[in-house]
């Protein structure tokens, strides 16, 4: 788990493309050894302070600190972390080994020490045997563990990851969730985490730093962000929530916090209206009810053999409602 020392620490980070505030005076601490993932929708300025901390941008105001030392008007190769993109970016006419030991190479790290480290990378990320494949020889998730050896090879504090499950199926996406956070675990690297995909980021990360338009909206641990959203904004991203009017008050609930019965439970807050749909999703199934006021709400529990069509009543604890 993480310590409480700070390895990269961002003050007032600031970067503009033209009129878009791509980053605007950001505040950031990050912890030695932490899983930290900065989520946000397409634009919300991920990436481009990833970028910053990489040293690929350089902020218009602000600084980044790494490991006590300030390496804002540092070039990437001269700051103590590594990158690790989608796209992989393995060349292709060399072998798994060779792509590993590239890095090592341009550093001149002997020849021995070189094949050495390759090989434990290799075998950190389950790979062992692959050492003379082409990357054109291996699967999606096996060149992404490629990519994530050739940046582990390095033993950097920092690794930077830039939606690195972007391009795989959901199946292979869910599964490498896992072993990456596994392999952080065991590694003790921090890793600074970006994705789109508000799932993903519960699933693996220690703290999630939610952005919105260039600004941190609320840092806390997946579950503090998911069960108490500071902002309308993090609530309307983070999980499903429905939206409901009621006497003249605008609320929002999560489905999973609605229960769907022919009559309101007691001590419950409720609306009613029909059972227009349900919709079957494997581990749970989706109640849609369209109130009688013409709302659509999403429940995902039922106390009822209700139908569609039927008069039905959403039911949920007062304390569930969100009013940021
Ligand atoms: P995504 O999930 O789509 O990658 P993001 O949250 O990572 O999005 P950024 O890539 O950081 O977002 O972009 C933030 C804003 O800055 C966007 O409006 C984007 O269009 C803009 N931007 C980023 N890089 C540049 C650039 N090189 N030139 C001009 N505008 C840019």
């Amino acid at each position: 788990m993480a310590s409480q020392s700070v390895v990269v620490s961002i003050r007032g980070l600031t970067k503009h493309f033209g009129a878009t505030k791509a980053a605007d005076s950001i505040d950031l601490d990050i912890y030695s050894g932490e899983f930290i993932t900065l989520l946000g929708p397409s634009g919300s300025g991920k990436t481009t302070v990833l970028r910053m901390i990489a040293g690929f941008e350089r902020p218009d105001a602000g600084t980044v600190t790494i490991d006590n030392t300030d390496v804002t008007n540092l070039p990437p190769y001269e700051r103590d972390v590594n990158t690790v993109f989608q796209d992989y970016a393995l060349f292709p006419n060399m072998t798994v080994l060779a792509n590993i030991e590239y890095g090592l190479k341009v550093k001149k790290v002997a020849k021995d020490e070189r094949r050495a480290r390759a090989l434990e990378a290799l075998a950190a990320v389950q790979l062992a045997g692959f050492e003379e494949r082409k990357p054109s020889q291996l699967s999606g998730g096996q060149r992404q563990r490629v990519a994530l050896a050739r940046a582990l090879v390095n033993r950097p504090k920092v690794l930077l990851l830039d939606e690195p499950l972007g391009a795989l199926d959901l199946k292979l996406r869910e599964q490498m969730q896992l072993e990456l956070k596994t392999l952080q675990r065991e590694l003790g690297i921090t890793f600074i985490f970006v994705t789109h995909d508000q799932e993903e980021a519960m699933t693996m990360s220690d703290r999630i730093a939610v952005f919105n338009a260039g600004r941190i909206e609320q840092l806390d641990s997946p579950e503090v962000i998911y069960q108490k959203p500071a902002t309308k904004f993090v609530t309307e991203f983070v999980g499903q929530t429905n939206q409901i009017k009621l006497d003249g008050k605008s609320i929002r609930v999560r489905p999973e916090h609605m229960t769907v019965g022919s009559k309101k439970t007691s001590g419950s807050n409720s609306i009613s209206g029909k059972l227009f749909d349900i919709i079957f999703a494997g581990a749970i199934s989706r109640y849609v009810v369209k109130t009688d006021d013409g709302q659509t709400i999403v429940a995902t529990n039922s106390n009822s053999q209700i139908k569609p069509g039927e008069t039905a009543v959403v039911s949920w604890a007062p304390e569930k409602e969100f009013r940021a």
